[in-house]
């Protein structure tokens, strides 16, 4: 390890013991963070995390919808987002007026908000689902007249197509995701004919129809761990390779596309971790009302998922 890498993680470690503070990392982080991470994973998971810890702060190493669930889920801890810039464009592709909009058009339906979205968003949905539940939450939905799902049209296109329920698709899209293309799958399946493909329920249809899995990024490190398969095609952002090979070092592991970066995901440092936690720097608070709103929409999915 270099000597700043090593020295950043001893101020960061006796600082957060100092803070009583707990340090969660998305999968999409960059090594380093996933390093001094006490724990890694994705939304379900860190969401999941947050609700149980017993630390005073959490440092939320993702972005600001992730640092807003926790804050929502643990409204007594003070939760830090090391880099304030480290937003999510597809959550911002609906606000809650535009959501409040299309509910006027469809008064019946119920709302399932994907959890890449803002807190308003979340207090304006009646559930919310991630990549790792949404099919399982779509098809609990059996009694709803109608669905409305924001913001991610493929997603909710996924979730759709697995439980043959049609719904109102927003037309939001990760940016990263949609740079997968199904040519890049191509190219890697020829060359590697024995890997499998793995990809994000956040990539374009054409993308999935050609996975042998769609999985969460905490579903793909689980099917990491438990195939025999020897080579596995990865698509989704990067920054999650780090992780697999880290947990399957006698396994290979290949992006589908380089090009599957978000820069918001990395905009967290080990540097900004350390300013974050000497100055309490950038914490997130989701005002009381919009918080109990959007915790409903939260637990239902916990209770639910
Ligand atoms: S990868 Fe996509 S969905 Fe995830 S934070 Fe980045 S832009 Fe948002």
């Amino acid at each position: 390890m270099e000597n700043r890498e090593a020295e950043l993680k001893e101020k960061i470690t006796n600082l957060k013991e100092k803070r009583k503070a707990i340090i969660l990392a998305h999968n999409y982080q960059l090594g380093e963070v996933q390093d001094i991470a006490d724990f890694v994973g994705d939304s379900l998971e860190l969401s999941q995390k947050a609700a149980k810890t017993g630390a005073e702060v959490i440092v939320f190493c993702g972005v600001l919808f992730m640092a807003e669930t926790a804050s929502i889920l643990c409204p007594d801890k003070i939760v830090l987002l090391p880099d304030r810039h480290a937003g999510c464009p597809l959550a911002d592709m609906i606000t809650a007026k535009q959501l409040k909009e299309k509910k006027r058009e469809h008064p019946k339906a119920t709302v399932v908000c994907y959890i890449n979205s803002s807190a308003a968003v979340k207090a304006a949905s009646d559930i919310c689902c991630t990549s790792a539940n949404a099919v399982r939450l779509v098809e609990k939905l059996a009694g709803a007249e109608e669905i409305i799902f924001v913001p991610d049209q493929y997603l909710g296109n996924y979730a759709s197509a697995r439980s043959g329920r049609k719904m109102i698709l927003w037309p939001g899209f990760c940016p990263t995701h949609i740079r997968i293309q199904p040519q890049d799958i191509a190219r890697q399946k020829a060359e590697r004919p024995q890997a499998k493909v793995v990809v994000h329920p956040e990539c374009r249809p054409e993308v999935i129809a050609l996975a042998d899995e769609v999985l969460s990024t905490g579903g793909m490190c689980r099917f990491a761990r438990e195939t025999e398969a020897k080579e596995i095609i990865i698509g989704t952002e990067i920054g999650i390779i780090h992780r697999l090979k880290k947990e399957n070092p006698e396994k290979r592991f290949t992006p589908v596309s380089e090009q599957a970066i978000c820069p918001y995901m990395k905009l967290i440092t080990l540097e900004k971790i350390l300013w974050s936690l000497k100055n309490m720097a950038n914490p997130v608070k989701v005002a009381a009302g919009t918080r109990l709103r959007a915790k409903a929409a939260v637990d239902r999915m916990l209770e639910t998922g």
